[in-house]
């Protein structure tokens, strides 16, 4: 849990706090499943007090274990992401915890700290790639064989099969199943 201790900041409007952590998380759970977390989880930035809410900005950066769409290899990505949140309590001031004016989630404080986890996890999930690649250039598996192209090439004919004869040879081998 990257908690962040607010106990001295809720009772300074316009104050500011430092903070900087790092912590060790074996995954990071989506809602398609759990992506391997391969390096530590670190974070920091700054929390202020507006005298409404408690402002954290910051960043997260960390390494996760992803699986190429193409291949199937699991490669390394980096990934580098922003924090911008608020939060709070009823002991820092006036806002209330749902929603604020401009639309966005004001998340509460649990008592004296700030749990950056929901945060963190929802930050690094925006962060991820709409298409996961080992390489820009990744060939991918051979349709036939499954070769990973990128270790060589396969001795598969990969020229495009005539439809015709794809029907002919289809029955070719029916006909072959039933001897
Ligand atoms: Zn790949
Ligand atoms: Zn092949």
């Amino acid at each position: 849990m990257v908690k962040i201790g607010v106990s001295d900041l809720k009772a300074r409007p316009g104050g500011e706090l430092e903070f900087k952590a790092q912590e060790k998380w074996s995954y990071l759970a989506t809602a398609t499943g759990n992506i391997p977390i391969v390096a530590p989880v670190r974070v920091g930035g700054t929390v202020t007090n507006t005298g409404k809410i408690l402002l954290v900005k910051g960043q997260v950066a960390t390494t996760l274990e992803l699986t190429c769409d193409r291949c199937l290899e699991k490669f390394r990505y980096s990934v580098v992401a922003s924090l911008e949140e608020e939060y709070a309590g009823a002991a820092v001031g006036q806002a209330a915890v749902g929603e604020n004016e401009e639309g966005g989630e004001v998340r509460p404080l649990e008592g004296d700290f700030i749990d950056l986890k929901p945060a963190v996890e929802e930050a690094l999930i925006l962060a991820l790639p709409m298409k996961w690649l080992c390489r820009e250039s990744c060939r991918g598996l051979c349709a036939s064989c499954g070769q990973n192209l990128n270790e060589g090439q396969c001795q598969c004919d990969t020229r495009p099969v005539d439809p015709r004869l794809a029907a002919l040879e289809e029955l070719l081998r029916k006909r072959e199943g039933e001897n």
